[in-house]
């Protein structure tokens, strides 16, 4: 059974509501007791020097006001703007690459290989060259992203980008806590990325962080997130700035959270090895598991593929990109029990919004999103809810 405490079971299963530890209210009381109840504070500072112990590595980190907002600083960090082309992975969620347009830049999207589901190192290195050739620039950054938790090849990403000499932002919003080699996913870049949101690993409310090389970067990270303001007795400024830091009320919620992450980390890697042993050898249900043994993903969200000869059929030209059939009967058959499922993030490369963006893809990603679905996997689904599931889906396809 799971340590997780304090459980507010509701009717419905979702795949990772925010689950509080029962310890957040102290450090909010806190919070108003004294006062603080503005950006920065005593509670941003502990939580801070709480991820930077989370992330080891000597890193330093920056707590903001969402996981966006460190995507979009980390570019501002490296000085991106107008003209400047931005290496993406295409499988993923807007939020890795649309900071790039907030800041005039223009993505470049790179395609997954299937094992982890991340970026391909070997295309990336394609990306790179003609990205070289075509423009005579080399791209500003590369933002590779853990898709539900689970680690890239980062050691061969980070062996491309230091040859070519170019600055890592890892995007590890969705995989906080996990590891790679033992070593924390977000810690390998010059920047990483981590996020609060309401259904990630831990909550603020709504919050993410930067993960910073040095204090000195830090200290410039802080500086863009509080309006670039210069240090005088009145307002002077020199450079655009945000309004992006954490507030001190969320950074208690932030808190509270880091008293229970391992206890989080065990049950969402716990409800995968549930649905693993379940749909092991199974004809048609394939669960998305660590292809290396020194990949150790927190599992944030369980994932599955439907492997039947349409779900594996790839798009005919000009069809509509949309997940196939068995992945919405799937979806409509859980729903019908008040179950929350959801399709893989559709390839930003297939997004109207980036129809235009040079894109180095082979395929892979379009599949995954054509016969994927993530399965309720947070601290508040039990059990029982996962036995109800993996019934579910196994009567689907059998039907
Ligand atoms: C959630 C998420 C983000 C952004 O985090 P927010 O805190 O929601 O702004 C960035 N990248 C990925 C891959 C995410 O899943």
């Amino acid at each position: 059974m799971s340590n997780l405490h304090n459980i507010n079971k509701m009717d419905r299963v979702y795949l990772c509501l925010a689950h509080m530890s029962g310890n957040e209210m102290k450090y909010i009381k806190e919070a108003f007791d004294t006062n603080w109840v503005v950006p920065l504070g005593p509670n941003v500072d502990a939580f801070e020097a709480e991820l930077e112990k989370f992330a080891g590595e000597g890193k330093k980190v920056v707590a903001l006001a969402s996981g966006t907002a460190a995507v979009h600083l980390a570019m501002v960090a490296l000085g991106i703007g107008k003209g400047d082309e931005v290496i993406c992975q295409s499988f993923t969620f807007a939020a890795s690459c649309n900071p790039a347009l907030y800041l005039g830049a223009t993505p470049v999207f790179v395609g997954s290989e299937d094992k982890t589901w991340n970026i391909d190192p070997n295309k990336l290195e394609d990306a790179i060259k003609h990205r070289m050739q075509t423009t005579g620039k080399k791209p500003k950054a590369i933002v590779p992203v853990y898709m539900y938790g689970m680690p890239a090849y980062i050691d061969d990403l980070m062996e491309i980008a230091n040859r070519y000499d170019i600055p890592v932002i890892e995007d590890s919003a969705e995989a906080f806590g996990s590891l790679y080699k033992g070593r924390m996913t977000g810690t390998f870049g010059r920047f990483g990325i981590m996020s609060f949101n309401g259904n990630k690993m831990i909550t603020t409310s709504g919050g993410g962080a930067l993960i910073c090389p040095d204090e000195a970067t830090k200290k410039k990270v802080m500086y863009y997130a509080t309006q670039a303001r210069e240090p005088k007795p009145y307002y002077l400024h020199t450079e655009v700035g945000f309004n992006y830091r954490m507030s001190n009320v969320c950074a208690g919620i932030g808190r509270g959270q880091m008293t229970i992450i391992d206890d989080h980390l065990a049950h969402h890697r716990r409800i995968a090895r549930m649905y693993a042993d379940a749909f092991a050898g199974h004809d048609v249900i394939k669960m998305h598991l660590e292809p290396e043994s020194y990949m150790n993903p927190n599992y944030w969200l369980s994932t599955i593929t439907f492997e039947t000869p349409d779900s594996q059929r790839p798009y005919a030209p000009g069809e509509e990109i949309e997940p196939c059939g068995i992945v919405m009967k799937a979806m409509d058959a859980l729903a019908a029990q008040g179950i929350e499922s959801r399709p893989l993030w559709r390839p930003m490369h297939t997004q109207p919004l980036y129809k235009d963006a040079p894109a180095f893809v082979d395929g892979t990603c379009e599949r995954l999103f054509r016969k994927g679905l993530c399965l309720p996997s947070g601290p508040c689904v039990t059990d029982n809810d996962v036995e109800r599931v993996i019934a579910i889906l196994k009567d689907c396809v059998e039907k």
